[in-house]
């Protein structure tokens, strides 16, 4: 059987190379990575999914799902590489205050779908990301601090297996597989469709205040304050900017899962920094969460490097103000700690991750740039030395990097077991796999 047979198969479309649309189709969100698949499969429907792994067994070659292609890492060579796009039927159960979503749906369309119940998902810093490959990575975002890792609000998964078989995985249909789908990537099974928790959350307090970039050093005395002993309901983060063509600027981005007043008053730190350029601070409904960092939400070459920190000390400061943020784009440091630093009865393969804070390092991935980038992003880290643990979170991992980084020991053997169990002819291909 050829690729070619799988048109008869299914209801989806079946791309391959010579088609017109198929260069698109198999670009990913961040366009700096080629990806050389052998076809794309833009799938109708879950059986349409069952049927290509079954294909894929018989021809021996691996499936990568990617909705959105935000966590692609061109490591893909005569894959088939699913679209799962279609399936993003988003249903909510406000009694049970639960999200039945496919695994194509995107943040932005589940925020707003149980924003209308005044319930929130745990969604991260931009509306076009795939819930299905941040939730699996783990995921983080605005509500982390109060409720934890998205991984960890799972209530149970659909899948097709590496067999080919269709199925639904929770904590007690099968604990073990339940465990390594929360936190632990793609590489054990094929998602087409997620229960997920939800919050109560009719209003949070949030936005963003940013500067000049000459009050960089203010700004991160005002971070550091507002990041130590903030209760859970308060996030904060600091970015630099360094747009080209724009004069630089330093911001903090927060949200305050609670009413104005309290926000204000948690926040007024930001007030004794004067002479603010932006100030979005107001109050918002969970579907605009999408809104306080603004980010790019078209696709565009980028380069980016996650590391966790020991700390925000006097040496850490220095390094990261010291560093000029051209040729980056963006240095973003987010508070940590709360809900996804404390290690809970029943969490998935995730865990906690105790570092106080997360730096995220983005420049654009365009050639004359790459080797600039990658040395900048070099010398912050070095600079920072003994204060980067090495470690990252999953869904901060970039091309080139290895699911070693995000896991101890123990948790990465336990997930090495499961995939050599579930699917030792390795079918199902993650972004990052587990035994790299
Ligand atoms: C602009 C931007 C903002 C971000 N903000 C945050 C943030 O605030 N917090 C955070 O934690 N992360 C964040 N991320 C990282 C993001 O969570 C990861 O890149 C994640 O992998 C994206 O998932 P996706 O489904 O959109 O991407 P894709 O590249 O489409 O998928 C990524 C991987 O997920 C797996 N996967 C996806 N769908 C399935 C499926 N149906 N079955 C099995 N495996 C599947 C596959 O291994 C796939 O390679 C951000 C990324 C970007 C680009």
């Amino acid at each position: 059987m050829s690729i070619n047979d799988l048109r008869t198969d299914i209801r989806g479309n079946v791309l391959l190379p010579g088609d017109t649309t198929f260069d698109l189709a198999a670009r990913p969100w961040n366009t700096a990575i080629a990806q050389s698949v052998a076809a794309v499969v833009e799938v109708a429907d879950a059986d349409d999914l069952a049927a290509v792994v079954r294909y894929a067994n018989r021809a021996g070659r691996a499936v990568v799902t990617q909705p959105t292609g935000h966590g692609a890492t061109g490591d893909i060579d005569d894959a088939i590489l699913v679209r799962t796009t279609e399936l993003n039927a988003v249903a909510i159960d406000p009694a049970q205050r639960v999200a039945h979503i496919g695994s194509g749906a995107q943040w932005g369309a589940v925020q707003a779908a149980a924003a209308a119940h005044g319930l929130s998902g745990l969604a991260g810093s931009n509306p076009v990301v795939g819930v299905t490959g941040y939730t699996l990575g783990g995921g983080f975002g605005w509500l982390a601090r109060k409720h934890g890792w998205a991984a960890d609000a799972v209530r149970a998964f659909e899948i097709v297996d590496a067999d080919g078989k269709r199925g639904r995985v929770s904590a007690d249909s099968d604990p073990e597989l339940f465990w390594a789908l929360r936190g632990g990537g793609g590489d054990f099974a094929i998602v087409t469709a997620l229960d997920i928790d939800l919050f109560e959350l009719p209003r949070l307090y949030g936005g963003r205040v940013s500067w000049p970039a000459e009050r960089t050093r203010e700004v991160f005395d005002v971070f550091t304050e507002l990041t130590t002993d903030a209760p859970p309901e308060l996030s904060v983060w600091l970015q630099r900017y360094q747009i080209p063509g724009a004069a630089p600027t330093v911001a903090i981005d927060f949200a305050y899962l609670g009413d104005e007043a309290r926000g204000r008053e948690l926040t007024s730190r930001l007030d004794t920094v004067t002479g603010a350029l932006v100030d979005t601070r107001a109050t918002m409904t969970p579907d605009r969460i999408g809104t306080i960092t603004a980010e790019p939400t078209e696709p565009g070459p980028s380069l980016s490097r996650g590391e966790l920190l020991t700390d925000l000390g006097d040496a850490v400061v220095k390094t990261i103000i010291d560093a000029p943020v051209a040729p980056l784009l963006n240095i973003q440091i987010r508070g940590l700690g709360g809900a996804i630093a404390e290690p809970t009865g029943e969490h998935g393969a995730r865990g906690p991750i105790t570092e106080p804070y997360a730096l995220y390092l983005l420049g654009l991935g365009l050639p004359h740039l790459i080797d600039d980038v990658k040395a900048a992003f070099g010398t912050i880290v070095d600079n920072l030395g003994a204060h980067v643990t090495g470690k990252k979170p999953y869904t901060f991992l970039a091309p080139g990097e290895s699911a070693q980084a995000a896991f101890d020991t123990a948790t990465l053997d336990r997930l090495r077991e499961i995939k050599r169990n579930r699917d030792p002819r390795n079918v199902v291909r993650a972004n990052f796999p587990v035994h790299n």
